[in-house]
């Protein structure tokens, strides 16, 4: 006798990664894994550790009716993923010998009423008729075996109880999806004929790398003439132009058309007719440049766009690698040009604490645009750093802006050091601006009441300009020395590792192209465009009013 399952509303995966589990964008490679489980398709996914392979079966699970059981060789491993799952408000248990009478009887409960999504079970309870029983009781739709090359007898890992797995495919006769690290091919081979008899599942090995892309990074001074000068390069090839705000898209694309080029924006706001014809004659035209925000791209699937370039800093890195992921998927060599400035990564974290997203979000969302920053910052090869990021170990590329000409240093220890110790006297309470102040020896009327002039800080750094100094504290943001503190309107906390620096056990070397680059700008941001203008002073009073009521100083990293 069964019960009907119950009715799930279909969900695009892209919005339950984004409610569900927190994340902006998926992670190179995850996109196809989830649509190939999603759709029911024996699949074997090779990716990196710390790529992100979980995702790929939690995230369908929940799209998916029925439960999904997932096999994994460690108990720690599954607790911490059954519990980081809870957390999250996802259904899901786990039957292992780690498990109390009470945690059992709970996961059983939950089962009998059809409840979990998913259940992580240690491969020796495949051992037990019981088990595979259960499993088809509970509507099992879905198998999911994680670190799958524990099925290898040639590995290091082999586990004899996976052995089994082919058997409970067989009886319980659904899709299974297979994840490991281990990309050798007579692990491969071994993996598809002890868990899928022999018959080809579809396989995802890609590592992150993109080799074709061309990765480069500017300082942004004048983005509207920058980007034209880039889209000039490219020859009236096909591109697509990302800006941070709507208005942006429409300035820009009047700008380029101006300039001669065959330009369209493309935003949300607009009629869904309207992005439609603009999605159409991107397929169709081969010249066409999309000024456009995130939304457009999810369902772009050309092959031969020539270039990518970011007007403002992407979110994260995840949104960076995906965006600039769009370009050259016919393998041809393609070019991107990302621009990044004080006010991208100003708006970028005021836009974070300000959502309505609870606490531990709002930091993981910085520390995602840190990494972001840290690659736009970075003193050797963009792609290392990127493919580090994602897991990946690499050679320098050779394709990238700083492996053509290598970056510059010059050894920041000593202004790193004033700036570190300007932090510490303060109590890691303050902002860039005010900790600029103290150390080009401003008699503000905000340093002298915190009595801040008598500090030994105070004129220690007037060798250096003030814009010279916001390089340098965003350099040392980008290198994660210091980082803002959400709960304390992003005040600069020092991290562990900044302080063999402050001993002195360590020297830190800083890009100098970018320092020596840096103009002290008038007070009104000429990187802001008039649209956005409204916009961010309305923000500024905001914060000020903020401050005022908390008795804070203002969060601005560059405060003027
Ligand atoms: P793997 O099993 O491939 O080694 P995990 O599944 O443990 O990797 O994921 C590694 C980390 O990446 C986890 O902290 C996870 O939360 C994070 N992660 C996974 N997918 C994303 C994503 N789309 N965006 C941001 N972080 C992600
Ligand atoms: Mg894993
Ligand atoms: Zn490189």
């Amino acid at each position: 006798m069964t019960v009907p399952l119950p009715v799930v509303e279909p969900q695009p995966p892209e919005a339950v990664l984004s409610r569900v589990f927190g994340f902006p964008a998926f992670r190179p490679g995850q996109a196809e894994i989830v649509e190939a489980v999603m759709a029911g398709q024996d699949t074997l996914a090779i990716m990196p550790t710390g790529g992100g392979k979980s995702l790929c079966f939690q995230l369908p699970a929940l799209c998916r009716e029925g439960l999904t059981v997932v096999i994994s060789p460690l108990i720690a491993l599954m607790r911490d993923q059954v519990r980081a799952l809870q957390e999250l408000g996802v259904a899901a248990g786990a039957l292992t010998s780690g498990n109390t009478e009470a945690e059992t009887d709970a996961v059983y409960q939950a089962l009998s009423r059809n409840e979990l999504k998913l259940l992580y079970i240690a491969p020796e309870r495949l051992a037990s008729g019981g088990t595979i029983d259960m499993l088809r009781r509970a509507r099992c739709s879905l198998i999911a075996v994680d670190e799958a090359h524990c099925v290898s007898q040639w590995g290091h890992d082999f586990r004899p109880d996976y052995l089994r797995l082919g058997d409970l495919r067989r009886t319980l006769n659904v899709p299974l999806a297979a994840f490991t690290a281990t990309a050798d091919a007579e692990t491969r081979t071994e993996i598809i004929k002890r868990l899928f008899d022999g018959a080809a599942p579809q396989i995802f090995l890609r590592g992150f790398d993109r080799p074709n892309i061309r990765l480069n990074f500017a300082v942004k001074n004048k983005p509207r003439d920058q980007i034209l000068a880039y889209a000039r390069s490219q020859k009236g090839q096909s591109g697509i132009v990302y800006c941070g705000t709507r208005a942006r898209t429409e300035a820009l694309a009047q700008g380029l058309c101006e300039a001669g080029h065959n330009a369209r924006a493309y935003h949300g706001g607009m009629e869904a007719h309207a992005r439609r014809m603009v999605e159409e004659l991107f397929q169709r035209e081969d010249d066409l440049i999309v000024v456009a925000t995130v939304a457009f791209g999810m369902g772009v699937d050309k092959p031969d766009i020539r270039w990518v370039a970011h007007a403002d800093l992407p979110k994260s890195i995840e949104g960076y690698y995906q965006e600039i992921g769009r370009a050259g998927r016919d393998g041809a060599p393609a070019d991107t040009l990302t621009l990044f400035g004080p006010d991208d990564i100003r708006l970028r974290r005021s836009q974070i604490d300000e959502s309505p997203a609870p606490l531990e979000r709002k930091q993981a969302d910085h520390a995602r645009l840190n990494a972001l920053l840290g690659l736009a910052e970075a003193t050797g090869c963009r792609r290392q750093v990127l493919l580090s990021y994602f897991g990946d170990a690499s050679e320098p590329c050779g394709n990238c802006d700083l492996c053509a000409v290598p970056a510059k240093l010059f050894n920041a220890t000593t202004p790193v050091r004033k700036a570190l110790s300007a932090i510490l006297r303060t109590g890691e309470s303050f902002g860039a601006g005010h900790l600029i102040d103290i150390l080009l020896g401003n008699s503000t009327a905000k340093v002298v009441q915190r009595g801040h002039d008598a500090l030994p800080t105070f004129a220690a750094g007037k060798d250096l300009s003030r814009a010279k100094w916001q390089v340098v504290f965003r350099q040392m943001m980008g290198r994660d020395l210091v980082r803002p503190d959400p709960e304390r309107h992003g005040a600069l906390r020092m991290t562990e590792a900044a302080r063999p620096i402050l001993r002195g056990e360590a020297e830190i070397h800083l890009r100098e192209d970018t320092v020596t680059g840096a103009q002290d700008r008038p007070a009104v941001k000429s990187l802001v465009s008039d649209e956005d203008a409204p916009l961010l002073s309305a923000l500024k009073a905001k914060r000020r009013a903020l401050a005022e009521e908390a008795r804070v100083p203002a969060y601005v990293i560059f405060t003027d």
